[in-house]
């Protein structure tokens, strides 16, 4: 009957442990889709520029500033706006 005992302690144990540990695993992937979701909203959230080029529209980060004004790469910083 002793060993009865013991089966049904370690048994125990080991439920707790699982339990547990699906516990941790739970909040870890809620914190992974918090961290997701906050990064798909600030994309979303992201400000456009407009190239003083080209007037082409794209994320403010991809820009490429020089005299206070946004271009959209490298290339167009060089040219002059286009005369309308
Ligand atoms: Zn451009």
């Amino acid at each position: 009957m002793r060993v009865l005992f013991w089966i049904a302690l370690i048994a125990l144990v080991v439920f707790a442990v699982r339990s547990k540990l699906r516990a941790i695993a739970k909040r870890h992937d809620a914190q992974r889709d918090m961290s997701a979701k906050a990064q798909s909203s600030s994309r979303e959230i992201e400000a456009m520029a407009q190239c003083a080029h080209c007037g082409m529209y794209f994320p403010a980060s991809e820009s490429v500033r020089a005299d206070g004004l946004d271009y959209c790469s490298p290339g167009h910083v060089r040219l002059p706006p286009p005369k309308s």
